[in-house]
């Protein structure tokens, strides 16, 4: 069996993808027999895969190194849980059963960055970078528009056998949504999460998010004519984008508590509320470096990315109705 080594900011199945193509390994029963053979561990006909263990075998990279650069993780459990402060890594048990997911629906490419792997590397692979929800265009090309595959398993094709055969889609968002100030910097966020990994929080971090969310005004509780984070996010945000990554979000009625986004100032357990996060930091502060650096998250690999100016400017001037 030949090996596959995972390519810049391939997430776990892309790499799998590869290997299975590689070796010619085509049916359902094939690929658990490869698997079963290649893993370290007895894997039994009824227990899960640790696919994330056995990639990071193959890849020759410890797994916490692995989970950082090539799952979703870091973005989906981007912060640890109060009781779990202590603990440098992620769980067994998260990274088993949540390592191999992406937090969007469908599995999205960039057509020229296909291309250009094709052309260059003699294949193609998936990019994490275009697995996190909200982004619509791709970073590299000049914005150019995302394409969504709809297929059960797209992550066992390559991207370039689903754009040739036109398996794709494309978004109808129009180009205002993608150059709108608080899309940016939710996208900004949502990257770093993801670049950032989990973090070691003190629990003092969600105390400090409430505590700005005060001082701009902003109601945390639900009461008689509040005006809640989400309130917040309802108005910034273009509806048709709120309706394309959180379709409840974007028909709340005004002051109603919105559990997925308002919990971000209450909530400790923040794995189950990434989007509640990244809208969060998108809203409350002019940069994503700003929030991680005032609610004492960048401890560790703090390598943000330098902040959109336009978002900067429109984020200074949070005015409260
Ligand atoms: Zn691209």
């Amino acid at each position: 069996m030949i090996p596959v080594l995972p390519m810049a900011d391939e997430p776990v199945l892309s790499q799998f993808g590869r290997w299975y193509q590689l070796n010619r390994i085509s049916t359902v029963q094939d690929r658990m027999a490869a698997l079963q053979a290649a893993s370290t561990e007895r894997v039994g006909p009824r227990t899960a895969i640790p696919t994330v263990a056995l990639a990071a075998h193959m890849s020759e990279m410890d797994m916490l190194t692995y989970v950082r650069m090539h799952t979703m993780l870091p973005f989906m459990a981007f912060r640890t849980d109060r009781h779990a402060l202590d603990n440098p890594g992620w769980s067994a048990g998260t990274i088993s059963t949540r390592g191999h997911l992406t937090p969007r629906s469908g599995v999205w490419l960039c057509p020229s960055c296909v291309k250009e792997d094709q052309a260059f590397w003699g294949f193609s692979f998936w990019r994490r970078a275009h697995q996190l929800p909200g982004v619509f265009w791709c970073e590299k090309h000049s914005g150019e528009s995302l394409r969504r595959v709809a297929d059960k398993e797209p992550f066992l094709v390559s991207p370039w056998k689903c754009l040739v055969e036109g398996k794709t889609s494309a978004h109808t968002l129009p180009e205002s949504v993608r150059d709108n100030a608080s899309v940016v910097m939710f996208n900004s966020a949502c990257q770093t999460m993801l670049d950032q990994g989990r973090i070691e929080g003190d629990s003092s971090a969600q105390k400090n998010l409430r505590a700005r969310a005060i001082s701009l005004g902003l109601h945390v509780r639900a009461s008689a004519n509040s005006y809640l984070l989400s309130d917040l996010v309802v108005r910034n945000f273009p509806r048709e984008f709120l309706v394309q990554i959180m379709p409840a979000l974007a028909s709340k009625s005004a002051g109603k508590y919105f559990a997925a986004i308002d919990d971000a100032l209450w909530d400790q357990f923040i794995g189950g509320h990434a989007l509640g996060n990244a809208f969060a930091f998108a809203t409350l502060y002019p940069s994503i470096d700003q929030a991680l650096s005032e609610l004492s998250l960048n401890g560790k690999s703090a390598k943000g990315r330098s902040p959109n100016s336009a978002a900067v400017r429109s984020a200074e001037s949070i005015r409260l109705a």
